[in-house]
């Protein structure tokens, strides 16, 4: 904060917090749009050109688990069917998926499906899981358990039959992802916005006007402005409001 005694030097700090809000906000949509283009964009035979496994540990009788990596985004699908109603003891990890992804249980129903998604450029930073369940009674597929995803009301995947396999919009933040891109953002953002505010300020002295309030000086910039003390000797107070009095 020793910054801030110096007047000449003053942090903008309005320009870091607006900074860091387009920061985190850019890194969920960047993320959304990225899972959902990913999403969008697979296709069965982009599925078999990708990385699958099998592990006999998922699942007593049938299971199988897939992940595939397209621009950085990590999917998990996790498929295990039984034909026991019963429930399952407590299943391992695999190796291969992810920690967050916990264990794989219990099973007391046909049909089981975890998704889940991590998303982000250039680091992933949030990602969403989705435990579902597919029973042969009516009413069709029913979700269990969700993790980080948001679905909103008008997003398009709410109408569709199978919707609870996508993703939603993911947003438990996965670290040191967030921070990153986060930062990076915010860098970018933070350089636009300082690029907006020198050029308003360049146009403001070409139209002869005070770059810091606007007072038309009619192009006497020497002299400063008497509205609010810009380019004045420090004797006069600075930005300070006219006071009854003084
Ligand atoms: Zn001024």
């Amino acid at each position: 904060m020793s910054a801030m005694t110096n007047p000449g030097r003053r942090i903008p700090v309005a320009r870091v917090v607006i900074s860091l809000f387009c920061g985190v906000l850019g890194v969920l949509v960047v993320s959304w749009g990225l899972a959902e283009w990913v999403y969008r964009s697979v296709t069965p035979s982009h599925l078999s050109e990708l990385k699958s496994f099998s592990d006999a540990r998922l699942a007593n009788d049938d299971g199988s688990a897939t992940t595939f990596e397209i621009a950085g985004v990590r999917v998990f699908v996790v498929m295990s069917s039984r034909s026991k109603m019963q429930p399952a003891p407590a299943e391992p990890r695999p190796d291969f998926l992810p920690k967050w992804f916990g264990s794989v249980r219990p099973i007391v129903h046909d049909h089981l499906l975890l998704s889940g998604v991590e998303s982000g450029w250039p680091m992933r930073a949030v990602r969403s899981r989705t435990r579902l369940e597919y029973t042969s009674t009516p009413g069709g597929p029913q979700v269990l358990k969700t993790h980080g995803r948001w679905d909103p009301p008008w997003a398009p995947w709410g109408t569709m039959r199978l919707s609870m396999e996508h993703p939603g919009l993911p947003w438990l933040p996965i670290f040191p992802g967030f921070l990153v891109n986060s930062v990076l953002y915010a860098a970018a953002a933070y350089l636009l916005l300082t690029l907006a505010v020198q050029f308003h300020r360049w146009t403001l002295l070409r139209r002869g006007r005070c770059p810091r309030c606007a007072y038309d000086l009619r192009h006497d910039l020497a002299a400063g402005c008497p509205e609010c003390g810009w380019n004045r000797p420090s004797s006069e107070p600075e930005r300070a409001p006219k006071e009854p009095g003084a």
